[in-house]
């Protein structure tokens, strides 16, 4: 189904608004473009250029970041890949070795274990290549919708949604969508977002999410979306 080009934002308080999603993109360029120094590269995208698209440390470098701060995250994924360059050696990697060398990411005794039972289905039922579709992805421990649609992106360059808290978050503050969780986000933003920039939005989101749009304090005055936002509009009511 040819998806509408425009996005009616969702909002109560003035009258609907009609708003191209290439429109948010660029504003999100504009914002960024105007510092020098920010880091453009999220860990999976510099995951995604560093391993020329490895299917296996993408989903690996995935999973490992989940719930964990990137620039901590590139640098252990590193590590781990010196050591252990795919599922077979992977899955028969001492377990205590593993932990030991991600020990400074969040989670990493249940992470440790995910990975290298991931690492061994892989192996067994995939005949060690990583799927390259959606449900097989699911069926790995470890990989909720987010990593897989991660997988689908960034290592198969498939067109998907990957939704993290940043793309939740800001994708409700402007209005495009009104939902509770990442799942929901996930099936508003698939039905009224053009398939042409799924591979792109989740990139730019978390970087808009990391510098400009934060969790706490968000840079609303440096912002090219605050006209069409309405988070923005709200707090200035208040
Ligand atoms: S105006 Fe503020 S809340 Fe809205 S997108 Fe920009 S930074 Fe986020």
């Amino acid at each position: 189904m040819k998806k509408k080009s425009s996005i009616k934002l969702q909002n109560n308080n003035r009258p609907q608004e009609l708003i191209k999603i290439e429109n948010i993109l660029d504003k999100m360029e504009t914002t960024l473009n105007y510092f020098e120094n920010l880091s453009r590269l999220t860990a999976l995208k510099e995951l995604q250029t560093e391993e020329d698209n490895d299917p296996f440390k993408i989903l690996i470098g995935t999973i490992l970041s989940a719930r964990s701060r990137d620039e901590n995250t590139s640098k252990i994924v590193r590590k781990l890949f010196q050591k252990y360059k795919n599922a077979l050696e992977l899955s028969n990697a001492d377990l205590n070795d593993i932990k030991s060398i991600i020990h400074s990411i969040g989670f990493y005794n249940t992470k440790s274990e995910r990975i290298k039972q991931a690492s061994k289905i892989i192996v067994e039922k995939f005949h060690g290549i990583v799927p390259s579709e959606l449900e097989d992805l699911l069926s790995l421990p470890g990989v909720g919708r987010k990593t897989a649609n991660c997988v689908l992106v960034y290592a198969f360059n498939k067109p998907a949604i990957p939704v993290d808290t940043h793309v939740h978050r800001i994708s409700n503050r402007i209005g495009i969508v009104k939902t509770q969780d990442v799942k929901k986000t996930e099936e508003e933003l698939i039905k009224i977002v053009d398939k042409k920039y799924w591979l792109i939005l989740n990139n730019i989101f978390v970087i808009y999410g990391q510098n400009i749009c934060l969790p706490i304090r968000p840079k609303c005055q440096i912002c090219s979306l605050k006209g069409i936002c309405n988070f923005y509009t709200n707090q200035k009511k208040i």
